[in-house]
């Protein structure tokens, strides 16, 4: 059987894995505690609050079909919500989230479906890999301790993609054109009160302001505990991507308290989250990367656009491809 190693355990890397599993022996390595990546949700307290992606669309019939099983075990379902525009701090638009495509989110949390998905997987998760090597004719996987991880047929790194042109060696044919892929920062604020506060939407978009976006996110379904979350532009996180992680905090404070009216700060609890690699402008070339006399892939969002159906369709296509040859 061939041996896999697939670096990352967000959509891209688990939907890669679970197909490959079929026919491969395949083992995931995650640097954090658990499944997900960018589709992330932070626990605080009371609290579950998506800080990552916060809600997606799914125009292919792939993607359609992967969620249809997930929304029926209820891991997916509709956000059906307020929406509204803002310009500057002037409300200018407000309309309803029922109709087509449907806004879908994980439930009761973001991260849920991801962590359906690498069920069954045999993931390794809290280790991350820091260096690839290749002797005689095996892929070699070292973490930051310089420990081994084992040696493999096939390596697929789904890390966003700077991190992931770090990680490969520099004969895989791809790593220049990896290296070309910009990716841009993000800040999220995240905010849980013990108490509900009175807004006229539950998403809102932000133009003309350093903020883009202000969501309730106790208003998707199967939430409970009132609670807030804000995301920066991504010009203004370029901006000060290496301010003071508190500074940050006090400007994204004082961001949304002017468009919302009310002082933010005194949410009962708070965090903020710096994104390095949120998103990644929309890609023309190929859906995946793939060096075949190497055995070295790559698939994630930024292959095409920083969009979570983007992530399920890079991997998907890849893993396709790669079951031809295994
Ligand atoms: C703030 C923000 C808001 C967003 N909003 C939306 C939205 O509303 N709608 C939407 O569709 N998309 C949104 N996105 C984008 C969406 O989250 C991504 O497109 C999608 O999650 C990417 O999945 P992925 O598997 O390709 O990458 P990731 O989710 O980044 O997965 C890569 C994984 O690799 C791991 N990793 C990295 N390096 C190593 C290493 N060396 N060793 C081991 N593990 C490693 C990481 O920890 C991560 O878990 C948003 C993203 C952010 C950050």
């Amino acid at each position: 059987m061939i041996d896999v190693a697939v670096i990352g355990a967000g959509l891209a890397g688990c939907t890669a894995a679970r197909h490959l599993s079929e026919i491969a022996k395949v083992k995931v390595f995650e640097k954090s505690k658990r499944p997900g990546g960018r589709i992330a949700t932070r626990f605080l307290c009371q609290h579950q609050i998506d800080h990552g992606a916060q809600f997606f669309t799914a125009r292919s019939p792939e993607f359609k079909d992967f969620l249809t099983p997930l929304v029926d075990a209820g891991c997916v379902a509709r956000w059906e919500g307020r929406f509204a525009e803002f310009d500057g701090a002037q409300l200018i638009r407000e309309t309803e989230w029922g109709g087509s495509p449907p806004h879908w989110v994980g439930t009761p949390t973001m991260s849920g479906f991801v962590e359906r998905l690498s069920n069954g997987l045999d993931c390794v998760f809290d280790v991350e890999v820091a260096r690839v090597e290749k002797e005689k004719g095996r892929w070699i996987l070292f973490d930051t301790q310089g420990n081994l991880l084992g040696d493999y047929d096939w390596i697929i790194l789904t890390a966003p993609a700077p991190q992931t042109h770090n990680l490969l060696p520099k004969e895989i044919s791809f790593k220049t054109q990896v290296g070309l892929i910009k990716m841009l920062g993000c800040y999220s604020l995240i905010l849980g009160y013990r108490h509900t506060v009175n807004l006229p939407f539950d998403a809102a978009l932000v133009k003309n302001a350093s903020i883009s976006w202000i969501s309730v996110n106790s208003s998707k379904p199967n939430r409970k505990n009132f609670s807030m979350l804000v995301h920066s532009t991504n010009k203004w996180a370029e901006q000060n991507m290496n301010t003071d992680l508190a500074k940050v905090q006090e400007k994204l404070f004082e961001f949304t308290s002017e468009i919302l009216g009310f002082n933010v700060k005194f949410a009962d609890y708070m965090e903020t989250k710096r994104w390095r690699f949120a998103n990644s402008i929309r890609q023309t070339d190929q859906p995946f990367f793939l060096d075949r006399s190497n055995q070295v892939a790559s698939c994630g969002d930024w292959c095409i656009r920083g969009r979570i159906e983007a992530a399920f369709l890079s991997a998907k296509k890849l893993a396709v491809e790669l079951l031809k040859d295994f």
